[in-house]
């Protein structure tokens, strides 16, 4: 399987050259060259696997003969063991056609466990391989953050530099990052918004002296791997709860539109779904992208769901390229304007092609809070505030039919990692599982810096510039 850039000047590379780039050269997002096909029975076959099998099946499609099949079982029964759940991803029943997907049973809490834990695992094996290292940044919003420390700690041939926005991320998400001391492992509270430490990772990647002195890669949801990894829950929950071939609907808590992506990705492969409904929150270029075809970012506004408060959202433009029947010219033309004006308006014909596969909606901070109350009311169950920013997605596109049958929602966090707001909601305190039982009394390190790219530059460059590693 090959992959190709979303701007068409970057030449094919296969799934591990994709795993370790992360950005194509030319600024633009790895595809796969055709999508694979399943037929729905292959999908169901595969749906009612266990997890790590499931999983296994569905990566080797997308690895084809970049990683043996046998080694590719062995990752995933090694990277999803550690779950608490054995179901890994179970899934709950809370209406009549009503149903949650509980993402947050991994290591760190939340959904970003099902990548990482996989892309560790891939990292280790291809650079032992070519007997390379690699320096991963990342900017996170809180979870990917610890999720990528957790997953690539223990990685000899990986360096992790961590950036995150200083004081918007919760006290849990920043500790579950700062708490891990290790020599491998940088994590920096940067003087600005989530979209200012995206920015910086996206220039230090257009940095080509820096990328070669650090052996830079990323694993931000731009990274194919990570999406890859992601579809698999969309099988599993689907052949759970689905008729022979009934197409179900999916609504996903979204930010960089990675995870959403990943049930296009399944769609895109066969697997019968309805519709794909974006939630967001207050935050809600993605909706007016998708409801007006007007995607202009705004001031990013701070929400009880940090995790989803983005504003330019990656992997839209993997969307885009696909509305726009992979023209490469017209996607390129279409981003160059963008980060020329910081705004787009999408025209009719690619948002109709949008509209087939998706819907959204946007749910304020009162309806966030008043949904895990509500929640908490009608089924005694804690729910996170990005789960709950779904929910009340969910429950309206519902009421408002323009989503019917059976609904899934993506339930993406831990409610303990959001203390604060469950509780404020409902004044009761989630209880943090007993690995975490001691958080708040481990030591923590970081460094500050300012939002600017040469500060983070001179930072990961002492530290971890070619030999050091
Ligand atoms: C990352 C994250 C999201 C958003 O997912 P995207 O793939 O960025 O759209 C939602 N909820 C939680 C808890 C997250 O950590």
């Amino acid at each position: 399987m090959e992959y190709i850039s979303t701007r068409g000047r970057a030449s094919a590379v296969d799934f591990e050259g994709a795993l370790l780039a992360g950005l194509a050269p030319d600024g633009g997002l790895y595809m796969p060259e055709a999508w694979p096909r399943l037929t729905v029975s292959e999908a169901r076959r595969i749906g009612e696997m266990p997890y790590a099998k499931a999983a296994a099946e569905i990566l080797s499609f997308f690895a084809g003969d970049a990683v043996d099949s046998a080694l590719l079982h062995e990752m995933t029964a090694d990277a999803y063991g550690g779950f608490a759940d054995p179901a890994v991803a179970p899934l709950r029943k809370v209406g009549d056609d009503d149903y949650i997907l509980e993402l947050f049973h991994g290591p760190t809490l939340a959904f970003k466990d099902f990548a990482m834990q996989i892309l560790g695992r891939l990292f280790d094996a291809a650079l032992t391989r070519r007997d390379e290292t690699l320096t991963i940044i990342v900017a996170t919003s809180g979870d990917t953050g610890s999720a990528a420390i957790e997953a690539l700690k223990s990685c000899a041939r990986v360096n992790i530099v961590v950036l995150h926005p200083e004081g918007r991320v919760s006290e849990v998400q920043r500790r579950m990052m700062t708490s891990v001391i290790a020599p491998n492992v940088c994590n920096i509270a940067v003087d600005g918004s989530f979209d200012d430490c995206q920015a910086i990772v996206k220039a230090l990647f257009a940095d080509e002296t820096f990328v070669r002195s650090v052996r830079l890669g990323g694993v931000n949801s731009i990274n194919w791997a990570r999406l890859a990894a992601q579809t698999v829950y969309y099988y599993t929950a689907w052949a759970s709860v689905a008729g022979k071939d009934e197409p179900v609907s999916f609504v996903v808590p979204t930010g960089n539109f990675g995870d959403v992506f990943a049930g296009y990705a399944a769609k895109k492969m066969g697997l019968p779904v309805a519709k794909l409904g974006v939630a967001a929150n207050a935050n809600d270029i993605l909706h007016r992208a998708i409801s007006k075809g007007d995607y202009t970012p705004a001031t990013v506004r701070p929400t009880a769901s940090p995790s989803m408060d983005i504003q330019v959202a990656s992997n839209f433009e993997r969307l885009l390229f696909e509305a726009k029947g992979r023209d490469n010219t017209a996607l390129r033309d279409l981003m160059e304007k963008f980060s020329d004006k910081r705004s787009m308006r999408i025209d009719d014909a690619t948002l109709a092609a949008i509209r087939e596969d998706f819907v959204s909606a946007a749910v304020s901070e009162e309806e966030t809070l008043a949904e895990i109350a509500q929640h908490e009311k009608a089924t005694g169950d804690l729910i996170d505030p990005h789960t709950a920013v779904a929910r009340a997605a969910a429950i309206r596109l519902r009421g408002e039919g323009v989503i019917s049958g059976k609904i899934i929602t993506l339930s993406t966090a831990h409610p303990a990692k959001f203390p604060e707001a469950v509780e404020q909601a409902t004044g009761r305190t989630p209880a943090l599982p007993k690995a975490y039982s001691d958080l708040f009394d481990r030591p923590e390190e970081m460094r500050k810096a300012p939002a600017a790219a040469d500060a983070i530059k001179s930072i990961v460059n002492d530290l971890f510039a070619k030999g050091s590693a």
